[in-house]
């Protein structure tokens, strides 16, 4: 018998190995999903700061434009002082010239204001595309690392699926139906070790009497409160 459960610990230690392993195979797909998240928001960001530039130099254009334009007004009304005939009219004229290169100045002034708006967000713009590539590499790494993970975990999950096989075909098949019922019903462990009284797979105590005959690993129990089968290994 004594045999027997430590074959069927072995196997144990294997099943919680495969188990492992298939949570990591889980976590491959979310930490792929994350990535690309994170990825979609920086693109996200440098869209928005491209489009605000955009705008901001859409302003600057109309802004210079109308520059132009008042310029020009203003070149043709200084010709059109040469015309007026009376002092009325050129002190009106020189009013309306002054006024609209005050109008003008404001304007220029916006136009720097854009200006400089638009530099400080290009480079905003520069840092996030800097940013970008930076986890886009990242991100090829981690995904290249994932893959192959994924792949060579399958491969040891597979063999270590064998091997456990393996082990619990030499075991009698009455045991080996408690350990796969054991398994479906608690979470992959069906073969807990003992420490101190304690059974690992629950944390109860075991009666005493009961701890004594567990560390002889003579005869199949199981813990009274788990149900798992209990196997006394000092050092494991
Ligand atoms: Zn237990």
């Amino acid at each position: 018998m004594e045999r027997e459960l430590e074959t069927l610990f072995e196997a144990q230690k294997i099943e919680t190995m495969i188990m492992e392993g298939e949570q990591k195979l889980l976590q491959a797909p979310k930490k792929l999903r994350q990535m690309e998240d994170q990825l979609t928001e920086v693109r996200d960001k440098i869209e928005k700061e491209k489009e605000i530039v955009e705008e901001l130099e859409k302003e600057r254009r109309k802004k210079e434009k109308e520059l132009e334009g008042e310029k020009e007004k203003i070149k043709k009304l200084e010709v059109k002082l040469y015309d007026v005939k009376t002092n009325k009219e050129y002190q009106a004229l020189l009013k309306e010239i002054e006024s609209a290169k005050e109008a003008n100045d404001r304007t220029e002034e916006d136009v720097l204001v854009l200006m400089d708006k638009v530099e400080d967000l290009k480079k905003d713009y520069e840092t996030s595309q800097v940013e970008l590539k930076r986890l886009e590499k990242e991100s090829e790494i981690e995904r290249a690392e994932i893959e192959k993970e994924t792949r060579s975990m399958d491969e040891v999950i597979a063999k270590l699926t064998t091997e456990r096989d393996n082990l619990l075909s030499i075991v009698s098949e009455n045991l080996r139906t408690t350990y796969n019922i054991l398994r479906e019903k608690r979470g992959g462990i069906a073969v807990t070790n003992v420490r101190n009284g304690v059974c690992l797979g629950c944390n109860m105590n075991i009666p005493p009497q009961l701890f004594i005959e567990v560390t002889k690993n003579k005869q199949l129990i199981q813990c009274p409160s788990c149900n798992r089968i209990l196997f006394f290994r000092e050092d494991d």
